[in-house]
Formats: C-alpha cells, sequence, structure tokens
C-alpha cells in the first residue's frame, strides 16, 4: 500500500516513510492510494473473533509489507490490551467507552500503536540514529503520547505544553515518566507551544543535526488505528439487520474520519454524527459546501477546541470530495456549553451514568438525531474518563468523583519539567542538548 500526499506534490511512499515522516513534504497529509475493501467473513465472524484478530485484519492492509505479520501481531497486541466496553444507556442509546486505557482517554490507542511501529521502523533502519518525537499539547496527547512511548528504544520524546492551563492529572500523566520523555513547561499559551514547535520542523540547520517527527493525527500510525473502535462496536452491536448510527464528539476530526474510513471500506454504519461544541467549522461546511476555518473558543470540552481541523481534507478525500456523498453519510451537531452541563446532569440523573463534557457532547448530538429518526439506534463515543474533568462534573451532578488508585498513586509522584520562555532559541537549545549522545 502507497500513501499519497493530500496536495498532490509530493512523491507517494510507504508506511515506513509516512510514519517516520509525519506529514508530507508539500506539507499534505497522507492518504492511502486505494481503501481496502474489508473481506466479509471478518463480518460474519466478528462475534467469535478477539479484539486483537480483528485489529489485524483492519489494519494488515494499510501496513502491508513493512511490517511482518509476528511483528504486526505483537504491536496490536500491546496496543489493545484493555477493555472497550460497549454500555447500554437508554432504549436506543449506548456509549462506547474508550476511556479504559493508560492514561483515560481515546487516544491511547493510537498513541500506542504508533510508537511501537516507529520503534520498529527505527531499530530496523540501517540509519541508527535516534528519532526525536516532539509535540505541543494543550491536555490529552501529551499524556498518551508519553505513556505510549515510555522506554521505546531510540526515541525522545520532548513535549510542550502551556504552564498552568492543563489539568493537575494531565500535568502528572506528562512530566511524572522521566527516562525518554522530557516535558518542557512553556510560559505562554498553547498557542505559543505550538507555535515553537511549527518553527523546530521548519529550521533547516536543526533539522540537519536533529531528526524531527510529530506524533499528533495527521501522522498515519496515529489515525488508522482508530478504527479499531468502530469494528469492535459492531461486534458488541445486537441487532445487526440495522447497523448503528454512531456520534463522535470531534475536534481535530482524526477519530470520526477513521470511522468514516472502516465505512467506506465496509463496515456497517447507518450514519455518522460529528459532535461538536461551539467549534463548529466543520458544520458549516456541510451546510454550505465551503470550509471556512475561524480561531477555536475555549469550552468545557477542551480537547475538541479546534478551529480548523487538521484531518477535514482527509474526509474530503474519502468522499472524493463529493459534497453529496459527504452529507448523506455525515452530518454535524453544535453543543454549546450550558447544554453540555445539562447534559450530564440528566443522563446521571436519569440513568445512572457519569458522561465526561466531551461525551455529553456525543450524547446530545445523537439524542437530538435519533428524535428526528424513527427507528434508529445509536451509539456514542465516550472519549474520556469523567475523572479527567471532575469540575464539569461535579458542577453538574453535585457529585464529587472518587479518583482512582492508579490515579491517586500518580498525583504523589513529584512532577519533573524544565520551565522555558515562550521563546524558539530556548527549545532549540534544548533539541540540541537532549539529542546529542
Ligand atoms: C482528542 C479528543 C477528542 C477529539 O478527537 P479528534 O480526533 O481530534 O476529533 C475528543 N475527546 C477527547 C477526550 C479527546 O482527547
Amino acid at each position: 500500500m502507497k500513501y499519497n500526499s493530500t496536495n498532490g506534490v509530493s512523491s507517494p511512499v510507504d508506511f515506513k516513510e509516512a510514519t517516520i515522516r509525519g506529514q508530507a513534504p508539500d506539507k499534505g497529509l497522507y492518504f492511502p492510494e486505494r481503501i481496502p475493501r474489508i473481506d466479509a467473513k471478518l463480518l460474519t465472524d466478528i462475534e467469535n473473533l478477539s479484539n486483537e484478530e480483528i485489529a489485524v485484519r483492519v489494519i494488515a492492509p494499510y501496513t502491508g509489507d513493512t511490517i511482518p505479520m509476528e511483528t504486526l501481531e505483537r504491536i496490536v497486541a500491546e496496543t489493545v490490551n484493555f477493555p472497550i466496553p460497549l454500555v447500554p444507556i437508554t432504549d436506543n442509546i449506548s456509549a462506547l467507552e474508550l476511556f479504559h486505557g493508560p492514561t483515560l482517554a481515546f487516544k491511547d490507542i493510537g498513541a500506542r500503536f504508533m510508537s511501537r511501529c516507529l520503534g520498529f521502523f527505527m531499530g530496523t533502519s540501517a540509519n541508527t540514529r535516534k528519532v526525536t518525537v516532539l509535540v505541543a499539547t494543550s491536555g490529552d496527547t501529551g499524556g498518551a503520547v508519553a505513556n505510549g512511548f515510555y522506554g521505546v528504544e531510540g526515541i525522545e520524546v520532548v513535549i510542550l505544553y502551556p504552564h498552568g492551563k492543563v489539568s493537575p492529572v494531565q500535568e502528572k500523566q506528562l512530566t511524572t515518566l522521566g527516562k525518554n520523555i522530557h516535558a518542557l513547561e512553556v510560559d505562554g499559551s498553547f498557542d505559543d507551544c505550538q507555535r515553537m514547535v511549527k518553527m523546530a520542523f521548519t529550521d533547516d540547520e536543526l533539522n540537519r543535526q536533529v531528526f524531527l517527527t510529530s506524533a499528533n493525527s495527521i501522522n498515519v500510525a496515529r489515525w488508522l488505528p482508530q478504527q479499531f473502535y468502530y469494528f469492535f462496536a459492531y461486534k458488541q452491536w445486537q441487532d445487526k439487520s440495522i447497523p448503528p448510527v454512531i456520534s463522535v464528539p470531534s475536534g481535530n476530526f482524526g477519530n470520526i474520519c477513521a470511522g468514516l474510513l472502516a465505512a467506506q471500506s465496509g463496515l456497517p454504519v447507518t450514519h455518522f454524527i460529528a459532535a461538536c461544541n461551539v467549534n463548529d467549522t466543520v458544520s458549516g461546511y456541510l451546510q454550505t459546501g465551503e470550509m471556512k476555518a475561524r480561531p477555536a473558543v475555549a469550552t468545557l470540552s477542551n480537547a475538541m477546541d479546534v478551529g480548523d481541523p487538521s484531518n477535514f481534507v482527509r474526509i474530503l478525500e474519502i468522499f472524493r470530495h463529493r459534497h453529496p456523498d459527504i452529507v448523506a453519510m455525515l452530518s454535524a451537531a453544535t453543543i454549546t456549553d450550558e447544554e453540555t452541563l445539562a447534559t450530564i446532569r440528566d443522563v446521571y440523573s436519569k440513568h445512572e451514568y457519569l458522561a465526561d463534557p466531551h461525551g455529553a457532547v456525543g450524547y446530545l448530538a445523537l439524542q437530538r438525531y435519533l428524535g428526528t429518526h424513527g427507528n434508529a439506534k445509536g451509539i456514542f463515543l465516550e472519549t474520556a474518563h469523567p475523572v479527567k474533568f471532575p469540575a464539569a462534573v461535579e458542577e453538574a451532578t453535585g457529585r464529587v468523583m472518587d479518583i482512582p488508585s492508579s490515579l491517586a498513586a500518580l498525583m504523589k509522584v513529584e512532577k519533573k519539567s524544565r520551565r522555558i520562555g515562550p521563546v524558539y532559541d530556548e527549545l532549540k537549545g534544548f533539541l540540541l542538548h537532549v539529542t546529542r549522545y
């Protein structure tokens, strides 16, 4: 399988090259040259297959001959080694809980899969230089990447986060590991962090000395394994004669785009809903056929505060830019913070289910859609554990949550970070220092 750049200038590469590079040299995103058709037997047998078996069959056409089968099986086994249950909430709504991984958010799957692929590629490469993964985080990405790459040979990880602007749990998740994980606490905003990271990627002098790559959802090795969720959901779906409507809390649109890809390759799904907070540029596109990016606004579901979703162009590719085909398969909903809090409260008082703000956005978007679509039934993705967002959940329900023991232990570990100013030269100095071995 080859991957083309969505900008159409850079030459096609295989999965290994696409993973190592992250983004194509022409600044496009890598996209598979064709969408493989899933084997019909995978769907008919799905209830008898383990999650590992399903995941290997789904991803193998995408990794092609870049990863031997035994290695792929090991990587997948290490990626999906926690439960992903489908939990019924009402007669027609179920939650697919994606938060049972080590950092309690769905990004664990993509980060773990990518880290192991990159570790394998660096280990087998004739080039023995170390690779440095550089990311800016506003919260969940940092923890998942730190955890996923912790202790992986040949890879140093540098994470920038804005001082005082990530939650205490999120900060501990990215500052307590040590070893090959380096946390830089920037005296500035998330935008400052992102700007500094972008400058590093375009600094030719630095890139001659340090081999840098990114671990955000534009990387195919983080994006593609997110298809697994949708197959695991279908495996647990009772009435296979009426496939589910699936509501996906969306920010950068990596997750929902993986779902659309799975459906395009043959997984039965009735319809997708992009559940957004007030950062809803894609909703505008669906209505008008024109995409207008806007600066992001801060909300309670902060992992979805994205004004210019980077994976949107992949949705256009999946549907070959045909707007009518896109709107037939995909709707969008806009949910305010007030509605988010009211939904957390309602779902808890009526169904004794604690949703986090992102899941609540997904729930309400689905409930509204089902209200106007007769007998349809659906699934919303619960993308984070509510304990990661205690303030909103307590405000809505009045309930103080018990902290899981793993998290309580983590909160006692001392944080290790290096404080830097919002200045590119400080980041550059650190990158040159940390990669010198
Ligand atoms: C990252 C994230 C999202 C948004 O996912 P995208 O793939 O960027 O659309 C939603 N919820 C949570 C909890 C997240 O961490």
